[in-house]
Parts: structure tokens; C-alpha cells; sequence
């Protein structure tokens, strides 16, 4: 009779979890355990990932308890919580699912050590990853750095493993544990404001709302993805990023669910469909393997040239502006505005957001990327990071800086009839959709709606020249 640790991080689901199976198939006792941990370096949780980690967390003790198990929360620094529940509970072996942060990382190192050091079994597993980034190099043994050959090298290597199966009972908890656990409402994880209203009506967490969410994105969205992926007035995109954020559900299982869905139907547009949501899976994946290879890139540029550029130093009111969506350019405002009600915000749009940040305004992409890590449900270091390093042109098969995404012609082309504008700037919504993307230009502008803050000619022309700049100072 053993009794096993499951240590549950960013793996918040029962399914297809390989450190629960693994405690389960060995140990008489397993004890599900959660630790907040807000000590880990500069990426704690932010307010919208707390949000979210509270109702996911929730969802998650149901589901333990369901199958005969429970769920057990402590708080405090990790290794310390670890240290006492094994000392106190007679426990063997310990199990986790990787991660790969540089802080967790360099966390999980160590508690391993200790612990083996102490004569505790320690197992960690992939419970995140299609594959693991130091399984994945080029033929040179080097990281990938350009997403296309990422790719096609990717696919014939999947699904790299099967899903884990687990029995549909669980050994149960023991009634007396020390440290005894606290209850999900010591953590204090939800706003004390009450700012999330409209979360409740845009997101379910837990495993639960992600198969959901999974198998209506199958019957509805998958065969118009490709089509559908860059219009932000329609729900066309699956919208399972913070469910994977949270592994809620695997990317393994989203896979093999698509997979099975693209060579069991046959209705048109679902292979062309399918395929291309799989290739957006795997931009995950190349954003976990970037972070995994260059952990400096949360805040350094990974093109080294980009750390000579001239960023504007003097900028915290128009960063004020761009955060509560009042720059007076109408897509911008809408999507800073869906960001803040709904913790979400359409790929085609944050794209434009971080363009106008870092290009028109000049403000470097770190501050950016602080205020999606803040206000994102589905905030994420590896994808975040990719994200905005790829839009300011510093990162990995980035945009050409010189790609400047004109707001104004994005609208017209992306959001013809405003009707994604109109949904989150009131103040705009009667104007004719001839100037829905440039209110400035109709005889009679709303008055209650801002003039935009910079000319976007003239601010294109200025970052083109700061760009040119660290060209010259590289060539010389
Ligand atoms: P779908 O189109 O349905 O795609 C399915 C899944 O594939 C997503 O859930 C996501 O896990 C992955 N995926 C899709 N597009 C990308 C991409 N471009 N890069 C990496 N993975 C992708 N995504 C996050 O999950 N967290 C972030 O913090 C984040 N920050 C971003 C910041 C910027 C500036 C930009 C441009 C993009 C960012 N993204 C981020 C990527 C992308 O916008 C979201 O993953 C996507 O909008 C989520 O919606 P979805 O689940 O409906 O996507």
C-alpha cells in the first residue's frame, strides 16, 4: 500500500492526464493536490487568468469528486507545501505534468532534486505538448526558428502518443490529511470589483465547457475556418485557448477529435477546415518549443537586433488610451474594448491592436504584452510572447517590420459592414459603413467619440525611419 502526490498545475482535467493515470495504475492512495504558488518570478497569474483558475478549479475538484477521488488546495511556496504533505501523510512518490516556463522550469528542477535527495520517487510527464520541444530539432540538432518546416516535419510525427486512459473510479482521499487543505475561497481568486459581469456569459470552465466548446466548433465553424478565422464579427475560430491554457483539455485530444472528424465526414470545405485549425494547433506548439529554446524572450527580443531600436520613452497617456480603447481608431477601440468585457479578443485584431502599439505609437511591445497577460483569459507566456514579438517584427518568422497593418483598410477589408465595431463603439454605430473605420472622415463626426490620437501616415512614416535606423546601425 503506497500513497502517491499528483501535483495539478496548468493540467486541470481528469482525461488524457498521464500523472494522474500513472499514480492511479500504481498506488493504492492517490491525492490530487493544487498548490497557489504566487512565487514564482514575474509571471503570477494575472486578474482575468485568476478569474478563470478559480472557476476551472471548481470545476475540477466536481469532476475528482465524481469519480470517487477529492481535490486538495493549499497555498503558499510549493516546495515548502510538498515538504509538509509528505512528511505528514506517509506519501512515496510524486507525480506532475510538465511545464515549461523559465521560472517553472528552474522551480520544478529543484523540488525534484530535493525530493529524490529525500528518497521520494519523482515522475514528471508531457500533459501539454504535442511533443516536447528537445524531441522536435532540425536535422542540425538546432531549434526550429521558422514555423513552415516546424510544421511540416511536425505532422508525420503525430499523434506522439496515445491518449491515457484512466478507470472511471478513483481511489478515494483519506478524511484526516496534515497540513489539513484549505477551501477554493481562500485563495481570493475572484475581483473584489465587479468587472467580470460579462465573463459569465462568454466562457464555461472546466473540461466540461471545453468539450463543448470542442464539439460546437466541429458541428458549426470547422468547414468555413479558413474563411471564417479573419472576420471578428463571427464566432469562427474555436475559441479553446484558454481552456488548452489551463489544460482543461489536451492538445492531444483536440487532435485526435478533429482528426476523427476530418477523415470520418464528408461534408465539403472539412478537410481544407480541419486542416488548417490543426496548423494553428501547432502554432502553439512552436510558441512553447521558441520559449522552451530562448527563455529570455518574455522580455528580450529574440532578433538581437531589435534591442538597439529607439522606442518612445514618454508615453504613458497614449498607453492609457490604448488600454481603455479611446484612441479614436474605431477597430482599435473595439478590440481593446471586447479584451476588457470578455477577457478575449479575435486573432485578426490583436494583431492590429499590437501593430498600432508598437508601430504608430512607438510603445514597446512589453508593455503590450503586460496588459493582455492582465486582462486575457487566456493569457499565456509562450503564446503571448510569440505573439507580440511576431507582430513588432523582433521574433521568430516574424512580420516584416516594414508590414504595417493600416487599421482603417483592415476594417473595410476584415469587418466590411462594421457590424464588430459597431458591437463594441456604440457611440459610432449609426454612421454609413462608408466611414464606419474612419469616422474622421464624415461631415459630422459623433461628438462623443475621440478624434484619433495620431495620424497614421505620418506615424507609419516615423517607425519605417526607426526601423531603417537599427538597418543602418547593423550595416555599418
Ligand atoms: P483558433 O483559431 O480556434 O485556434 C485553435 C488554437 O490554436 C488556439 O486556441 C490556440 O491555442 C492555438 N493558436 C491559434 N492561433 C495561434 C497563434 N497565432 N499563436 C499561437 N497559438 C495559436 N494565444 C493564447 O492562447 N494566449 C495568448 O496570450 C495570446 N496572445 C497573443 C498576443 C498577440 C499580440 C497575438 C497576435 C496573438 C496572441 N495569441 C495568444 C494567439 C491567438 O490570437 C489566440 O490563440 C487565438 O485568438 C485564440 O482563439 P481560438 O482559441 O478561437 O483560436
Amino acid at each position: 500500500m503506497t500513497t502517491a502526490l499528483v501535483w495539478f498545475r496548468n493540467d486541470l482535467r481528469v482525461q488524457d492526464n498521464p500523472a494522474l493515470a500513472m499514480a492511479v495504475k500504481n498506488h493504492s492512495h492517490v491525492l490530487p493536490v493544487y498548490i497557489h504558488d504566487q512565487h514564482t518570478g514575474d509571471w503570477n497569474d494575472g486578474a482575468a487568468s485568476d478569474w478563470w483558475r478559480h472557476h476551472s478549479l471548481a470545476a475540477l475538484s466536481k469532476e475528482l469528486e465524481a469519480c470517487g477521488s477529492g481535490f486538495l488546495i493549499y497555498q503558499g511556496d510549493a516546495a515548502t507545501v510538498l515538504d509538509s504533505l509528505i512528511k505528514g501523510n506517509g506519501i512515496t512518490h510524486v507525480y506532475w505534468n510538465r511545464r515549461y516556463e523559465p521560472d517553472a522550469i528552474a522551480r520544478d528542477r529543484a523540488i525534484k532534486t530535493s525530493l529524490r535527495d529525500k528518497g521520494i520517487e519523482v515522475q514528471s510527464f508531457n500533459g501539454s505538448l504535442l511533443i516536447e520541444p528537445w524531441a522536435h530539432l532540425k536535422k542540425d540538432e538546432t531549434p526550429y526558428r521558422v514555423f513552415t518546416p516546424f510544421w511540416k516535419a511536425l505532422q508525420p510525427r503525430l499523434p506522439s502518443r496515445p491518449l491515457v486512459q484512466l478507470p472511471e473510479q478513483l481511489p478515494p482521499v483519506p478524511d484526516s490529511l496534515s497540513p489539513a487543505a484549505i477551501s477554493l475561497d481562500d485563495l481570493h481568486l475572484l475581483p473584489e470589483l465587479d468587472w467580470d459581469e460579462a465573463f459569465y456569459t462568454h466562457w464555461t470552465p472546466g473540461s466540461e465547457g471545453a468539450e463543448r466548446q470542442l464539439q460546437q466548433f466541429c458541428d458549426e465553424a470547422i468547414t468555413d475556418y479558413l474563411e471564417g478565422r479573419d472576420i471578428p464579427s463571427i464566432t469562427a475560430t474555436s475559441r479553446l485557448s484558454p481552456h488548452l491554457h489551463f489544460g482543461e483539455i489536451s492538445p492531444q485530444q483536440v487532435w485526435e477529435t478533429v482528426s476523427q472528424y476530418i477523415h470520418q465526414g464528408s461534408r465539403p470545405g472539412l478537410l481544407k477546415g480541419g486542416e488548417g485549425f490543426l496548423r494553428e494547433l501547432a502554432w502553439r506548439e512552436f510558441s512553447y518549443h521558441l520559449l522552451y529554446h530562448f527563455p529570455d524572450t518574455p522580455t528580450q527580443p529574440l532578433n538581437p537586433r531589435f534591442s538597439a531600436f529607439e522606442w518612445r520613452s514618454d508615453y504613458s497617456e497614449d498607453l492609457h488610451r490604448w488600454q481603455t480603447g479611446t484612441t479614436g481608431i474605431p477597430i482599435i477601440d473595439a478590440g481593446m474594448r471586447e479584451l476588457w468585457h470578455t477577457g478575449w479578443m479575435h486573432n485578426r485584431v490583436r494583431m492590429l491592436v499590437a501593430s498600432f502599439l508598437t508601430k504608430n505609437l512607438l510603445i514597446p511591445w512589453q508593455e503590450g504584452a503586460r496588459w493582455f497577460w492582465d486582462t486575457l483569459v487566456d493569457a499565456d507566456l509562450a503564446n503571448n510572447t510569440q505573439g507580440w514579438q511576431w507582430t513588432a517584427g523582433s521574433g521568430a518568422d516574424a512580420a516584416p517590420y516594414f508590414r504595417i497593418f493600416n487599421p482603417v483598410t483592415q476594417g473595410e477589408r476584415f469587418d466590411p459592414q462594421g457590424l464588430y465595431v459597431r458591437r463594441w463603439v456604440p457611440e459610432i454605430a449609426s454612421l454609413d459603413n462608408k466611414f464606419i473605420h474612419q469616422p474622421w472622415q464624415s461631415g459630422s463626426p459623433p461628438a462623443d467619440y475621440p478624434a484619433p490620437m495620431v495620424d497614421l501616415k505620418a506615424t507609419r512614416e516615423r517607425a519605417l525611419e526607426r526601423w531603417q535606423e537599427i538597418r543602418n546601425e547593423q550595416a555599418s
